[in-house]
């Protein structure tokens, strides 16, 4: 770990036990865009996320954590999974809190893994044994671990990437363009790195889209500025559709600024 790196994981340690969840993991998600991967980070995410997002938060005013921080793409791997069809729930275990009380018990958990089969499953599709606590496998009849390392979770969020976002054109199908609380639900969906970056936004629309529309976002954004063309700038188109039954088709072009956003001063490989 290089100094930079222990210095924010530092950081974050002191704020999360200030109760300043949102402030610890801001410091967090900082390290997880150099290094995704980083295990201590990782860790302390997990600890950060279970304690500012739960409904008896200590969190300090203005600390808790709400959705829109929860769904980040860089946390995915601190999560669990639900493995039931159709199930989309995904939480955090104890796990990493436990790793010091060896034997712990756990009472009512988020979900469950089976350590012999890997089956992971949330707490509405667990099997419950009498005393609260997490059953059998029904698949192998193993006892279940209601603490399992994260399996990581899927989430339908448009990729970031520790570049800074300067420009999203939202290209819906359809007479109109979208809607601006149809942008911001959007947004707060699928790429929540608008909150952080402050990029402009377009909304346009295209009565009929050709295939799923891919390039017609594309040529929108050269379109909006030629310079997006070039090697300056990073442009990720992402089509996609609204869920239920209206299933409105959209595109959403992310332009980045082509160079790091955080970059590891200690680690030249990370500024390249
Ligand atoms: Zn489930
Ligand atoms: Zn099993
Ligand atoms: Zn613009």
């Amino acid at each position: 770990m290089t100094r930079w790196t222990q210095e924010l994981l530092d950081e974050a340690q002191a704020l999360a036990q200030a109760s300043r969840y949102r402030s610890a993991l801001g410091k967090l998600l900082v390290i997880l865009d150099v290094y995704p991967d980083q295990p201590e980070t990782l860790k302390l995410a997990s600890s950060v996320v279970r304690l500012g997002s739960r409904r008896t938060t200590d969190a300090a005013p203005g600390e808790a954590l709400e959705p829109q921080h929860l769904f980040d793409s860089r946390l995915d791997p601190v999560f669990c999974s639900c493995d039931a069809p159709g199930c989309e729930v995904s939480w955090v275990s104890a796990h990493h809190m436990l790793e010091d009380y060896a034997g712990a018990t756990i009472t009512n958990p988020l979900g469950a893994r089976c350590p012999s089969c890997d089956l992971t499953l949330c707490r509405r599709h667990l099997p419950i044994g009498e005393s609260g606590l997490a059953g059998d496998c029904e698949r192998c009849g193993a006892l279940l671990d209601a603490a399992p390392p994260p399996n990581g979770r899927e989430t339908n969020q448009t990729p970031r990437l520790n570049k800074r976002l300067v420009d999203v054109i939202v290209l819906v199908e359809g007479k109109r363009p979208p809607a601006a609380d149809f942008l911001t639900e959007l947004c707060g969906n699928v790429m929540p790195d608008v909150f952080e970056d402050a990029p402009h936004i377009h909304g346009l629309n295209e009565r009929k889209f050709k295939g799923d529309g891919y390039d017609l976002g594309l040529i929108a954004a050269f379109t909006a500025d030629d310079a997006y063309g070039t090697d300056d700038y990073d442009v990720r188109v992402y089509p996609g559709h609204q869920a239920g039954r209206r299933n409105r088709r959209w595109v959403i072009v992310k332009i980045f600024e082509n160079r790091p956003k955080h970059v590891d001063p200690h680690n030249p490989a990370t500024g390249a």
